[in-house]
């Protein structure tokens, strides 16, 4: 099953499945970086592939890129 993502579904999942929030407000494609803006209050970019297949939910403050194997 091929499941499009729009922007509405992002911010859905975002909200359902971490602390952070979506920012951006348009949805171009997996290899965009969209805008997050974190419990902690910080804003940070990533693309959704990697917030929701490498579990990269928070800013690099409260998940240091290294503290994730
Ligand atoms: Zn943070």
């Amino acid at each position: 099953m091929n499941k499009r993502w729009t922007i509405g579904k992002i911010k859905e999942f975002v909200e359902k499945n971490s602390e952070s929030a979506l920012l951006s407000t348009e949805y171009h494609g997996f290899s965009q970086k969209l805008l997050f803006k974190c419990a902690c209050g910080n804003n940070f970019e990533k693309t959704f592939t990697k917030f929701k297949n490498n579990h990269q939910r928070k800013c690099e403050a409260c998940q240091p890129p290294k503290a994730s194997r």
